[in-house]
């Protein structure tokens, strides 16, 4: 069954380019972004959760996926990480209505468990094939600092090698953006397994965003 699964997801289109607009604003490809039907991931989900933000944000953070929270908003970052994130930016000097935020997959992965949407992460053929509404959000926004939130994300952009334990918070040599680092994501923080992990996995966020400040100040 997980096999027949598999080879369904498979035999779908798994690429964006096609739906990509003509014009190449923030708001067309938002807008193209809402009938992309480039994987299968459409189909589960409410709707696409494109980015949102300033077109000239000086900051763009990109995490994995959409949730629940944010598939049923078509926002993203709205639910409990979000807040999570809001906490981070703030507790580092950076506002978030100055930032943009988006994911590198649009559309909610999930798994139903009774009425129950559980998160599942998006494998690499999804990451590639939403891939397009990323480079061009990239090349719209051209963030002066860009904040790879999870592993996921991170490796997404930096490559599968990219160990997200060991170069967290590092400002990284890449072509993205002038200045580049990768964190943890924010729903870490949330299952974190007791109240003192908590506010260390905060602090630690924080910490690491603190030197994207920095490095932009
Ligand atoms: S996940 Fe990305 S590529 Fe797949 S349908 Fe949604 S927007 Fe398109």
């Amino acid at each position: 069954m997980a096999q027949q699964s598999l080879i369904d997801e498979q035999s779908e289109p798994n690429d964006a380019t096609p739906f990509l607009p003509e014009k190449r604003t923030l708001s067309a490809l938002r807008e193209a972004a809402a009938g992309c039907r480039g994987c299968h991931l459409w189909r589960g989900a409410t709707q696409t959760v494109f980015g949102e933000g300033l077109k000239r944000a000086r900051v763009m953070l990109v995490g994995e996926q959409p949730g629940d929270k944010e598939d049923l908003a078509g926002k993203p970052f709205v639910g409990p990480a979000g807040r999570e994130l809001d906490k981070g930016l703030e507790a580092a000097g950076i506002a978030r209505d100055e930032a943009y935020v988006t994911n590198v997959v649009k559309h909610f992965k999930f798994e139903e468990r009774g009425r129950r949407r559980i998160h599942q992460t998006p494998k690499r053929f999804e990451i590639d094939a939403c891939r397009p509404w990323l480079d061009e959000e990239l090349r719209v926004v051209e963030p002066e600092a860009l904040v790879l939130l999870g592993a996921t994300a991170a490796k997404a952009l930096l490559g599968s090698s990219f160990r997200l334990t060991q170069h967290r918070g590092e400002l990284l040599d890449s072509d993205l953006a002038p200045i580049v680092t990768a964190t943890i994501h924010p729903s870490a923080i949330l299952r974190a397994p007791d109240e003192d992990s908590r506010i260390a996995q905060r602090d630690s966020f924080a910490e690491d965003l603190r030197v994207v400040a920095r490095a932009l100040a």
